[in-house]
């Protein structure tokens, strides 16, 4: 077992003050074990003085390397860097603000030691507000209905992957990430294991509202096209609704001769078709914005600064 590496991987924005406690707490919970381990820290983009504090932090320490990106090219991105640079036979993806518990780790090693190619930290949502609450456990009922891999509520990108499920993911070359969703399509053997929810002590969140509803949209169209489907098939019912109060009038009309012309029917059905078609035009918008991107094949970021190449070229002439 002696000489395996751990990669640590640490996505980071604005996280200024955590960067360096984060650190400590890590080999404060790591100086026993007996993995070597090396801190990967993807600073995302930050407008504090994050990146300085990594520098300070790397020129202290050998394991600590950064990747700085030019500008916020979000947490998927963040992932996907941290996993491009780490050498580990294993890599953790925790979050910078010490609320993915660090002691955690001892647990996922020791599931990878059982041979787990993935091992998933799960939260519960204690000290959560209630419509945050209610809002997840909704967007995971209606996700898991759309898309053909399992998501679960509380787990989140803190986990362990082996080596071979880090370059399985590696492979996926989409350019919408949604690593919820990739991870779990990789499959491999997984493993659960739980932990408190941990409220964030410095700083603050970075999701906003919206932030949010727009990861949920990514969620659910980045992962396949059900949602065509289900305009497809709302289409026909509409139709069908349709032809039958077409039908309806129409024999009416033969029986009954005209009435009042009909207003109220006329427009809640434009209305309603206009609803309808309106929806439609959308959810095929978003595949069409997703082709476009896709076709762009533009990188997912873009690095400012890095010690990793230096330090190879270090080792090299070593
Ligand atoms: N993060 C990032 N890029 C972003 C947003 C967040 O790298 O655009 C990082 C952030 O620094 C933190 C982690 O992702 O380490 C989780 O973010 P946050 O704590 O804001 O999310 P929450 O814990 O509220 O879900
Ligand atoms: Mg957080």
């Amino acid at each position: 077992m002696a000489g395996k590496l751990l990669s640590v991987i640490v996505p980071s924005f604005n996280e200024a003050e955590n960067v360096k406690l984060f650190y400590e707490e890590l080999a404060k919970e790591l100086q026993y074990s007996p993995y070597d381990y090396e801190v990967i820290y993807v600073d995302d983009g930050s407008s504090d003085t994050t990146l300085l504090e990594l520098k300070e932090l790397a020129d202290m320490h050998y394991n600590v390397q950064y990747v700085s990106f030019t500008r916020n090219f979000g947490k998927e991105a963040a992932i996907l860097a941290g996993f491009q640079h780490a050498k580990g036979d294993c890599a953790v993806v925790i979050d910078a603000d010490l609320q993915h518990p660090v002691a955690l780790l001892h647990e996922l090693l020791a599931g990878f030691e059982e041979g787990y190619d993935q091992v998933i930290a799960r939260r519960n949502r204690k000290g959560e507000s209630l419509p945050r609450k209610v809002l997840s456990t909704m967007y995971y009922k209606i996700i898991n209905r759309f898309i053909d891999v399992r998501i679960q509520n509380g787990v989140g990108d803190f986990r362990l992957l082996s080596r071979r499920a880090i370059d399985a993911l590696l492979i996926l070359s989409e350019g919408n990430r949604f690593s919820k969703g990739l991870f779990s399509w990789i499959g491999f053997e997984q493993k659960t294991v739980y932990y408190d929810n941990v409220c964030r002590q410095n700083g603050e969140s970075k999701w906003s509202f919206g932030k949010l509803i727009n990861y949920g949209i990514d969620g659910v169209v980045s992962f396949n096209t059900k949602p065509l489907r289900v305009c497809l098939y709302a289409g026909f019912i509409v139709l069908f609704l349709s032809l039958a109060y077409i039908l309806y009038t129409f024999v009416e009309v033969l029986v009954r001769g005209v009435i009042t012309p009909g207003y109220f029917t006329l427009i809640t059905a434009i209305l309603f078709l206009g609803g309808v078609q309106l929806v439609s035009l959308g959810v095929i918008g978003e595949y069409i914005g997703r082709i476009y991107n896709e076709t762009k094949r533009r990188p997912h970021y873009l690095v400012k600064d890095t010690n990793i190449e230096a330090r190879k070229r270090y080792e090299k002439n070593m």
